[in-house]
């Protein structure tokens, strides 16, 4: 079966297709420009991941941004929208601080993107 997808790795949008077996297996992808659309491919018909991107709040009520440091499975997503929105941060927070550690226990920290005093 032939499953069509978007590549989402950059702005180009590449319109990849991919070959499945029954078994949900990716025999081959075709439509990417670079390795990195086969990549998402595969991963994405397989186990989805996505980089989480939010901001969290502060005791101060500021709010900070934030991102998971690495992609999580789609599927833990909103766990870790909702822990990320149940923390109030203490100021000041530096770029790269954790600000929850193992979020909805993914193995992957939440950091702060940018400084805040
Ligand atoms: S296949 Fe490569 S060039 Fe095309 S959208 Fe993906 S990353 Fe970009």
């Amino acid at each position: 079966m032939t499953k069509e997808l978007t590549c989402i790795c950059c702005p180009m949008g590449c319109p990849l297709k991919a070959e499945v077996d029954e078994k949900g297996n990716v025999l081959s992808v075709t439509g990417n420009t670079c390795i990195r659309g086969e990549n998402y491919a595969k991963t994405e018909l397989v186990a989805p991941v996505r980089i989480v991107t939010t901001t969290a709040k502060t005791k101060s009520g500021k709010p900070v941004p934030v991102k998971t440091k690495e992609a999580v499975p789609k599927s833990k997503i909103f766990d870790v929208v909702k822990e990320i929105k149940e923390t109030s941060v203490d100021l000041p927070v530096k770029m790269g601080d954790v600000i929850v550690r193992n979020t909805a226990d993914t193995g992957v920290d939440v950091v702060a993107t940018r400084s805040a005093e």
